[in-house]
């Protein structure tokens, strides 16, 4: 086979593992990864393991059940909990409600089951007397008097985000039996907020974006050890590292670098999905990984991963890391605090991404766009104008803003 033709065949392969979708991928996987697994009938109903969730003294299940389920989704749950899915993470935002509403359908016909999950919810507010209202209309919702955890949703910066009066707010929730444990999750300058709140004594569990790429980071690692040392239990998210930006796409070379991480792992019986998130679990200060899981096919997946015994070689590690390396441009790392404050115009650049991210590689077009169009007019007419050559020089994984946003906005503006 000549070169070209090696390389339109591996990209006819990726092509089809892309249409598969990870989920599928991963469970194609599973008899090669699960061998032993497969053969013991045990072992088919076994529960997935549990973590201690920092201070908290709950265990809770390493994989948590995270994206937007609807009312006819109850399969998803029922399968979810019988499994040993038992930590389960919505917000008032997703889908609208929708979520909340089918956790709530679920509640309704299973109540028994209620105590048996640990249950999180978001809302976004520094407000107390909003924050009352979300929670309220939450637990309403999900037809529960109580949340295990209830998390502030996207904090970006815990002085200004965390007063007084939220830490208040908390306790008094805390009091009434409305919140067993109280948090905040992060999307970017995570590092900045982990290491903020391991200093403030009353933040129970924080979740943020890590993975593979992230995790290797000497700040993450501090951060990660800081909220360890302070009883903060972590909940990964984001785990996959998808693209933020069509970078590679653009070039042709995304698929190659793919391609051969893939190979590699399925010559070893992984799949390179299964590899990053077992990457994470190996990690014992991050309690679960929160995954969206909006179908059995990418449930029984991600429950395979989370019963897998297999542990990732130093070689495994290294192509993680070379991958990584090698696609660092399309993934932004949300470190805003780099690029954002050398752009003339206010624009929120690792959040464009992260929508970017939504429809490039989660196939999530309308929240995407949704988030895009609820920027201002100013902002998204700014956007084109700002000079990015700063920023670009700064960024640490060199990407190449200007080319990335104005894709962005030709994608999402409506
Ligand atoms: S500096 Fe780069 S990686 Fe960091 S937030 Fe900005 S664009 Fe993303």
């Amino acid at each position: 086979m000549s070169k070209k033709e090696k390389i339109n065949s591996r990209r006819t392969f990726l092509k089809a593992v892309g249409a598969m979708g990870a989920g599928s991928m991963l469970a194609s996987m599973i008899p090669l990864a699960n061998a032993s697994d497969q053969n013991s009938s045990k072992n088919k109903t076994e529960a997935i393991p549990t973590r201690l969730f920092g201070k908290t003294g709950v265990h809770v299940s390493i994989l948590a059940l995270g994206g937007v389920l609807g009312l006819n989704d109850q399969i998803v749950f029922r399968q979810a909990f019988k499994r040993g899915v038992t930590y389960w993470d919505t917000a008032d935002g997703y889908g609208w409600g929708k979520n909340e509403k089918a956790i709530g359908k679920y509640f309704a016909k299973f109540p028994d089951d209620r105590k048996k999950v640990f249950l999180v919810t978001k809302g976004s507010s520094s407000d107390p007397k909003k924050l009352d209202q979300k929670l309220n209309m939450s637990l309403k919702r999900m037809n529960t008097s109580y949340v295990d955890m209830y998390f502030i949703i996207y904090v970006k910066n815990v002085k200004n985000e965390l007063t007084r009066q939220v830490q208040t707010w908390a306790e008094k929730a805390k009091a009434e039996g409305k919140i067993h444990f109280f948090g905040f999750s992060a999307h970017k300058n995570m590092e900045n907020s982990m290491l903020a709140a391991a200093k403030l004594g009353w933040i129970d569990g924080i979740m943020m974006s890590y993975n593979y790429r992230l995790m290797v980071k000497d700040k993450m690692k501090k951060a990660v050890d800081a909220c360890a040392k302070a009883g903060i239990g972590l909940t990964a998210m984001k785990t996959q590292a998808a693209f933020s930006a069509n970078f590679y796409a653009s070039i042709g070379s995304e698929s190659d670098q793919a391609l051969q991480m893939t190979e590699n792992f399925l010559k070893k019986g992984f799949a390179a999905e299964q590899a990053k998130l077992i990457a994470v679990w190996e990690n014992s200060n991050i309690a679960s990984i929160c995954s969206a899981m909006p179908n059995m096919t990418i449930l029984q997946a991600n429950i395979a991963a989370a019963m897998s015994k297999n542990k990732l070689s130093l070689g495994d590690k290294h192509r993680l890391n070379q991958y990584a390396h090698q696609t660092a441009p399309g993934y932004c790392t949300g470190c805003s605090d780099i690029c954002e404050s050398t752009v003339d115009f206010k624009i929120p650049i690792s959040d464009i991404l992260r929508y970017s991210m939504y429809s490039n590689s989660y196939g999530n077009q309308d929240e995407a766009a949704m988030l895009f169009n609820s920027l201002s007019t100013e902002t998204k007419a700014n956007m084109l104008k700002a000079d990015y050559s700063k920023a670009e020089k700064y960024c640490p994984q060199k990407m190449q803003i200007h080319k990335v946003l104005k894709k962005a906005h030709e994608d999402l503006i409506s």
